[in-house]
C-alpha cells in the first residue's frame, strides 16, 4: 500500500501551478493552493517543475535488447530478411538470457519514467518460447513498477515457418494479450491466409491484434485494406493496430484519402515512429487530425538491428518531431498528446491523465515548457506509479537485481 503523497507547485501541461493530493495509489484533489492533508502523507515540493503524465511505449521489443551485453558491433545487411536473420543467428549463438535482458531494458524504460510498455516478443521455431517466458518472469517481478502488454509476435514469418502458429497459440493460452501479424505478403507470400490466420486466433482467444506492416506502397495498401475488410468482416473495430504503415507516405492523394476514411470506418490505429532512413513514412498530422487513432515507441533497443535507440518516451517524442519536421510548439503538444494519450488510449488503458480518480502516475522533470522538455529530455526528477515512488533523478529507487540472490533488501 502506497502512503500519501502531497506533491506542492507543479505544471501540468496547459495548466498553471497546481498541488495534487495522492492518496491509496490515485490522485485526489488537485488544484492551485491546496491545503496540506491534515494526514501523514509525504510532502514533495515540486518548486514549479513539470508534471506529465506517466509515459507509455506503445510499441517496443523487450527482448531484443542486448542492453548490458557490451557494445554489439553491429554489420548487418540493409535488406529486412538480413536483419531478421542475422537476429535469429546470433541470439542462439549468444545463447541470450531473455530474463535478464528484459529485466535490464525495463529497468531503464522506468528510469525514464514509463509505466506502460506494449511489448512485441519473437516467437519462432528456434527460440520456441523461451523469449516469451523470459518476458512474463520479468512482466510479473516489476508489476508495481510498469505495466507490461505482451503480444506473441512472429518475427521470422508465420506460414513459411511451419510449427509457428501452435507456438502463438501457446503464447496466448499462457498470457500473451495480443496477436501480431508480420507483412503478410512480403514474407509469408501469402497476405489473405496470413491475415486469416491471425484474424482467427485473435477470435479465439479474445484478444486485440497489432500488425507490423512495413510493405511500401501500393503493395502495403493492398493489404491495409485486406486488414481492414477482416475487421469488419468479425466487427473487431477499434482492436488493431497497424504499425509502421510505412505505405501511407507512399501511394497518391486519392488512395490516400480512401485509406484514411477505412481505417477511421474500422477504427484502425496506427503506430508511426519516426524511424531513421529515407524511406516513407505515414504523415502523421494529417491521420491525427483526420481522427485516426496514432500511438509510438521506441521499436527495437540496442539491439541486433541497430544501436540508435533508446528506452526513453521523450526521445521518441523528439525524433517522432524531428523525422515529420515539426517545429511548431502544437505539433511537438501533438506529439506529446500521442505518447502520452493516444498510446493509453490504444493499450485501453480506461483510467489514465493527471486528473482526480485517476492512478497516481506521474513524471516530474525540470523544464520551463513541455515542449521545451522534448528538446532537452532532463533527467526524470520524480517517477512515481500508482503513488509510490519508484526513481528519483533518473536512478531506480529499487536497486536490487532479480538476477542476483544476494543483493537487495
Ligand atoms: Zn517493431
Amino acid at each position: 500500500m502506497s502512503t500519501d503523497l502531497f506533491i506542492r507547485n507543479v505544471r501540468p501541461l496547459g495548466i498553471d501551478l497546481v498541488d495534487i493530493h495522492v492518496s491509496n495509489g490515485r490522485i485526489g484533489d488537485i488544484g492551485p493552493g491546496l491545503k496540506p492533508p491534515t494526514l501523514d502523507a509525504e510532502k514533495i515540493d515540486g518548486s514549479g517543475r513539470l508534471v506529465f503524465p506517466g509515459l507509455i511505449d506503445a510499441h517496443a521489443h523487450l527482448d531484443k535488447s542486448l542492453l548490458g551485453l557490451g557494445w554489439q558491433r553491429n554489420e548487418v545487411g540493409p535488406a529486412l530478411r538480413d536483419k531478421i536473420d542475422n537476429e535469429r543467428r546470433m541470439r542462439v549463438e549468444r545463447d541470450i538470457d531473455f530474463h535478464q535482458q528484459t529485466t535490464r531494458v525495463a529497468r531503464r524504460y522506468i528510469e525514464y519514467g514509463t509505466t506502460h510498455i506494449r511489448s512485441f516478443v519473437d516467437i519462432d521455431t528456434d527460440i520456441g518460447l523461451k523469449a516469451f517466458e523470459g518476458l512474463m518472469r520479468t512482466r510479473q517481478d516489476l508489476r508495481d513498477q510498469v505495466t507490461i502488454q505482451v503480444v506473441a509476435f512472429p518475427q521470422s514469418g508465420m506460414l513459411c515457418r511451419p510449427g509457428t502458429v501452435d507456438l502463438m497459440e501457446d503464447a496466448l493460452r499462457n498470457g500473451a494479450e495480443l496477436v501480431g501479424g508480420l507483412d503478410p505478403s512480403t514474407i509469408d507470400r501469402d497476405p489473405a491466409r496470413h491475415l486469416d490466420e491471425v484474424f482467427r486466433m485473435a477470435e479465439h482467444f479474445d484478444v486485440d491484434i497489432d500488425i507490423h506492416l512495413h510493405e511500401p506502397g501500393d503493395l502495403g495498401a493492398f493489404s491495409v485494406e485486406l486488414i481492414a475488410e477482416r475487421v469488419r468482416a468479425v466487427d473487431w473495430r477499434g482492436r488493431v493496430t497497424i504499425s509502421h504503415a510505412f505505405c501511407l507516405g507512399g501511394i497518391d492523394e486519392g488512395y490516400l484519402q480512401q485509406l484514411i476514411e477505412l481505417l477511421l470506418e474500422n477504427d484502425i490505429a496506427i503506430m508511426s515512429h519516426g524511424p531513421s532512413g529515407t524511406g516513407t513514412i505515414p504523415p502523421v498530422e494529417r491521420l491525427y487530425r483526420a481522427g485516426v487513432r496514432m500511438c509510438t515507441g521506441n521499436d527495437g533497443i540496442r539491439d541486433a538491428w541497430g544501436p540508435l535507440n533508446m528506452p526513453d518516451m521523450l526521445l521518441r517524442a523528439f525524433l517522432l518531431a524531428y523525422r515529420n519536421n515539426f517545429r511548431r510548439d502544437e505539433q511537438i503538444e501533438m506529439v506529446l498528446d500521442i505518447v502520452t494519450n493516444g498510446n493509453a488510449r490504444v493499450m485501453k488503458l480506461d483510467k489514465y491523465g493527471i486528473a482526480p480518480g485517476m492512478p497516481a502516475d506521474l513524471v516530474i522533470v525540470d523544464g520551463e515548457t513541455h515542449v521545451e522538455a522534448v528538446i532537452e529530455r532532463p533527467p526524470r526528477w520524480l517517477v512515481i506509479r500508482n503513488g509510490n515512488v519508484v526513481a528519483r533523478d533518473g536512478t531506480l529507487v529499487d536497486q536490487s537485481d532479480p538476477q542476483d540472490p544476494a543483493s537487495g533488501p
